[in-house]
């Protein structure tokens, strides 16, 4: 008989939106009428924007003639989409990166699940904690453990550095679930950490295009020396809809090192190459135009204007919530607004609570981590009126004794 991996038998994952699937059954089986709203899943609601679904169309219609058909395309990605995203998210902020450093993908969810088998198995791996689950699980599915840096109220969830010396951290910024956004010196500090200890940091910016605040940073190469310490993933599916499109793109600057079990230095940039062109045979060619479409004049807009709508929703919540004596983190450059449970109620407690009183779907902060006990997920994806229906019923029909 075949053997498993034991280490698929540590997870604990399968729990967090099963359990919040099963709880809304229950509820809804006993009352039928009630009018759900979710602000659970992070997952957008508004279609592709006009620009991207004519290009997307047009890529369909190529496929469909003989003079234009495309087979198997660069398993990197078409150089059309490279210097397109090289141009637009990085030259524009004074980075400047080699179309053999920035990687095309069908997600950053698999971008940064997989890149973690370009290291050992006694790799020492830190996350931020409340952790978006794919960093810990994807490592655990590998055998290695894991080191929790705590981001709470108290830290204005900026964790410390680590007391010991870790080869990997994983940070996102804007942060899911915490809402945070990095600044520069936050970034800063993380950068100079991994070069004096020789750690990479994997950087997910799925969320950057949330940033409305001129000061903070999209990219980590805008630190000073990071090129040779970060590894950089973004998505197009929170930036422009692209979440059921699927398209994304991670950044190996030729720069990043790191040692064989002999000591020896090796770049990392050819080891990913390696790998992608060996597992993924590429993103399909009228997906990668229509992310192209992204960056023409008109895409730009039709994004900026979806991204409005997503904060407007956002500042609604805020405003809402800070109305309904709730304490909130975020919602100001990112989506999400992570508030902490009224009178230090358990997470899962505070999602019943809002579910039977509010009729309101979030997700329970214990879900992403230690450190998430005691807060709660929304997210501002969403259409503004049932946002607006979500923040009355909060405000009227949530029952806090405490106002803070
Ligand atoms: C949504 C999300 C992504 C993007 O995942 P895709 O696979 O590109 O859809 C990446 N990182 C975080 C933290 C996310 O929340």
């Amino acid at each position: 008989m075949a053997q498993i991996n034991d280490n698929y038998l540590k997870l604990k994952t399968g729990y967090l939106f099963p359990e919040i699937a099963r709880r809304v059954k229950e509820f809804q089986d006993k009352n039928p009428k009630a009018e759900l709203i979710r602000l659970g899943i992070g997952d957008v609601v508004l279609p592709l924007p006009p620009s991207v679904i004519k290009a997307f169309h047009e890529g369909v219609d190529e496929m469909a003639d003989s003079r234009t058909f495309r087979g198997y395309g660069p398993e990197q990605g078409y150089p059309f989409l490279i210097e397109a995203i090289i141009k637009n998210d990085f030259q524009s902020r004074g980075i400047n990166l080699k179309p053999t450093e920035v990687f095309v993908s069908d997600g950053s969810k698999c971008d940064v699940g997989n890149i973690q088998e370009l290291f050992g198995l006694k790799t020492v791996v830190a996350v931020t904690d409340p952790v978006y689950p794919v960093y810990v699980d994807t490592n655990i599915m590998a055998g290695r453990s894991i080191i929790y840096l705590p981001a709470t109220v108290e830290n204005n969830f900026d964790p410390p550095l680590p007391s010991q010396k870790v080869d990997l951290v994983y940070l996102c910024s804007p942060n899911n679930p915490t809402g945070t956004v990095m600044n520069k010196s936050a970034l800063e500090k993380w950068v100079d950490y991994a070069r004096k200890n020789e750690s990479i940091i994997l950087f997910d910016a799925a969320y950057e295009a949330f940033i409305s605040d001129a000061s903070l940073p999209h990219s980590i190469y805008e630190i000073e020396g990071a090129k040779e310490v970060a590894i950089e993933l973004r998505s197009f599916s929170k930036t422009a809809g692209f979440t059921g499109t699927r398209c994304a793109y991670t950044v190996v600057p030729e720069e990043v090192m790191a040692k064989d079990s002999s000591g020896k230095k090796h770049p990392l940039n050819p080891l990913w190459l390696r790998r992608q062109t060996t597992k993924f045979n590429g993103v399909s060619y009228p997906v990668q135009k229509a992310a192209a479409a992204c960056y023409t004049m008109e895409g730009k807009k039709e994004i900026k204007k979806q991204i409005d709508y997503t904060m407007n929703n956002a500042r609604l919540i805020l405003e809402g919530l800070a109305k309904a004596g709730l304490q909130t983190n975020g919602g100001i450059n990112a989506p999400y607004i992570w508030l902490k449970t009224p009178q230090k109620m358990d997470s899962w407690n505070f999602f019943d609570k809002l579910l039977g009183e509010c009729h309101v779907v979030g997700t329970p902060g214990s879900g992403f981590g230690p450190s998430g006990e005691g807060y709660f997920r929304l997210n501002a994806f969403g259409f503004v009126e049932k946002i607006k229906e979500a923040v009355h019923r909060i405000q009227t029909q949530l029952q806090i004794e405490e106002k803070l």
